[in-house]
């Protein structure tokens, strides 16, 4: 309806001053139901190309590059300006998202999460997913902190239920704990550590070398640390090394400057002024959040806001309506602030597609 009235494009007019930073992580040809993308981190790429054709069509696609160089002022005004990001590092990027950019002559940047590239550690929670999805248990029972914990694996539904409570177990404990939690499960779960990776083509991150081929299609590669931890609960040394290791790794295999850097997690309290001050010490030129708004020309370029597209059940209109900044300046007006939810830890329910 608020297309047909044209809203959509009031709003976006008002707005068109104040560029969007989009945040996808993979793209997949894969539209089966499997429980190994059921939050959609891996957008269907039917969607994906969809969505991009609508930015195309209505936007003005820019590289990360150009919306610092707009809030240090060295650009003038950026007029409908979108770009596009992914985390982590999956190498469906570079095969599906990858064309689909290219022939839209859409830029964007790939942020790598190095252990995950170059060392093929899986991120945690596509761990803890695999092992659900392939183990041939029908229950799971582990003690964690003195408490008996008991889940069912006998039914679809089950797994994806003891998928959301693991998660949000595991995430309740500190990075060192997790990865015993972590071993412990997939011992009880009887499944092949070295199987799940492979378990869905989605979770293969991309090969360090093929981070080369990016650039033939505008896309700069830009570091997410080593290990993807919460910055913000390491030693100052710590961070550190997350960053500058990052950073060279990237750097080794690309032969250009990895100076963009987007937190891990990325909500408010993930990092702080500390792991600010270790971003700028490392040389990055900007850092970005996953504080879902659009950008301000007053904002500061070490904590630049983006907004994460995380699942597969949006419609274009939707995705229209949220990219507009129509939802976000209800929102405002009725002084309700968005959600500021990361895509790693959002809940499998549906919710707002892009608070602005
Ligand atoms: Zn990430």
């Amino acid at each position: 309806m608020t297309e047909i009235l044209g809203v959509n494009r009031i709003s976006a007019a008002l707005q068109r001053n104040r560029p969007v930073v989009l945040t996808f992580h993979g793209v997949t040809s894969d539209t089966s139901d499997t429980i190994c993308n059921d939050e959609g981190l891996h957008l269907y790429r039917p969607l994906f190309e969809r969505l991009m054709q609508h930015v195309a069509r209505y936007y003005n696609p820019v590289p990360l590059a150009r919306v610092v160089d707009w809030l240090e002022g060295k650009d003038g005004p950026l007029e409908r300006a979108v770009c596009v990001t992914f985390d982590d590092g999956f190498r469906n990027v570079l095969t599906e998202a990858g064309p689909v950019l290219k022939r839209l002559g859409i830029p964007s940047t790939l942020f790598v999460t190095t252990d995950f590239v170059f060392k093929k550690q899986m991120l945690w929670p596509d761990r803890l997913v695999s092992a659900i999805a392939t183990t041939r248990e029908a229950r799971l029972e582990i003690e964690v902190r003195d408490a008996n914990h008991s889940f069912d694996l006998t039914t679809r539904d089950a797994k994806l239920r003891t998928n959301t409570e693991l998660n949000a177990l595991c995430k309740s404990v500190s990075q060192e704990e997790r990865l015993v939690l972590l071993g412990g499960i997939i011992e009880r779960l009887h499944v092949d550590e070295s199987q799940l990776l492979s378990a869905w083509e989605g979770f293969r991150p991309i090969d360090p070398d093929e981070m080369r081929l990016l650039r033939n299609i505008g896309m700069t590669v830009g570091a997410h640390t080593c290990s993807h931890p919460i910055l913000a609960r390491l030693t100052a040394a710590e961070q550190s090394r997350e960053l500058t290791e990052s950073k060279s790794l990237i750097e080794g295999v690309t032969g250009y400057a990895c100076d963009q850097f987007a937190y891990p997690n990325g909500s408010p309290g993930d990092f702080d002024d500390g792991t600010r001050a270790r971003v700028i010490e490392a040389g990055y030129r900007c850092a970005f959040t996953t504080i879902k708004r659009r950008m301000s020309r007053a904002d500061d370029r070490f904590e630049i806001p983006r907004c994460t597209l995380t699942h597969n059940r949006v419609t274009v209109a939707e995705f229209a309506t949220e990219l507009s900044g129509l939802p976000g300046a209800l929102r405002a007006l009725l002084n309700r602030p968005g959600a500021r939810t990361d895509a790693r830890s959002a809940s499998t329910a549906r919710s707002a597609v892009l608070p602005t």
